[in-house]
């Protein structure tokens, strides 16, 4: 049996992602700190289809040997797809940001991805049919004036996923490095990165996706050969070759 490993799949991209997912009849697990919005995907998928086994793993991912542990815990399980979506946002200025919500934004965004990718790669790379897909941001290829070190997070996912398919590409590996670069969209991520009980989306903004509709976008990059799928200021989601210059040697 071979599975669909998400991280952060308790809502938002996350739980739309093992949703859809699951319609293509993929095994999951999921993972995020929250046992009962798992429990309710779990449930959500079996209504769809019983026969699918769901995995739920509970992990921190602001601490980096939760990271090392989740992954361990794997070992015994086939992984086709690996997905790092699991992501947290802070809204201020460089001056006004809470540094403890940084250093675990840093760790979650930053320390615990690259932990992952590269325990997935050292395994994976020669499997035939599998893939690595990192959630970035449209934030990570323009930075953005009030949440900057939000924006650099992304970046730094954007270009740690880009060169690695890059790398993966030169040495002619099986994996592929895939990233996914939404822009603003109904999730539980705003009301989070700007400390709010509820965060509107319809009343504070001109345009956004649903999780659903961005859930449809990385299907659609997981189909393709392409590296990058991203939302541009449009609104319109294009899937390209990488766009950051890569010097190779
Ligand atoms: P969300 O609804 O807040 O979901 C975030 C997910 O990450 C949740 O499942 C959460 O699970 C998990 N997570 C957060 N901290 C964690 C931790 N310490 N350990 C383990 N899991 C943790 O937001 P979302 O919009 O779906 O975000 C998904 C990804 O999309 C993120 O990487 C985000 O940066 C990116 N993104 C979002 C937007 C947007 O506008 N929403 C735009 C571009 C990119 P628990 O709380 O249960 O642990």
């Amino acid at each position: 049996m071979k599975y669909t490993v998400i991280t952060g799949a308790s809502s938002g991209i996350g739980y739309e992602a093992a949703l859809a997912f699951a319609a293509r009849g993929k095994h999951l697990i999921v993972v995020a700190r929250r046992v009962d919005k798992l429990e309710e995907l779990k449930a959500a998928v079996h209504q769809m289809n019983p026969e699918l086994d769901v995995v739920i793993q509970i992990a921190d991912l602001s601490d980096t040997d939760q990271a090392y542990s989740l992954y361990n815990k794997l070992e015994g399980y086939e992984i086709e797809t690996w997905i790092n979506n699991a992501g947290l946002g802070e809204s201020a200025s460089i001056a006004d940001q809470n540094l403890k919500k940084v250093e675990t934004m840093l760790r979650v965004n930053i320390e615990s991805l690259t932990i992952l990718s590269t325990l997935f790669v050292r395994d994976y790379a020669e499997k035939e049919g599998t893939q690595l897909l990192n959630v970035s941001s449209a934030l990570g290829y323009a930075i953005a004036v009030g949440t900057i070190t939000y924006s650099a997070s992304k970046y730094y996912v954007s270009a740690f996923t880009e060169g690695l398919a890059k790398e993966l590409e030169i040495k002619g590996s099986k994996l592929k490095a895939k990233v996914l670069a939404p822009a603003m969209t109904e999730t539980e991520f705003a009301k989070n990165a700007a400390d709010l009980d509820h965060f509107n989306y319809q009343e504070n903004l001109p345009a956004y996706h649903t999780a659903k509709q961005v859930a449809g976008f990385m299907m659609d990059l997981y189909d393709r050969d392409e590296v990058v799928g991203i939302v541009d200021q449009h609104y319109d989601f294009k899937i390209s070759n990488q766009l950051y210059p890569i010097i190779e040697g």
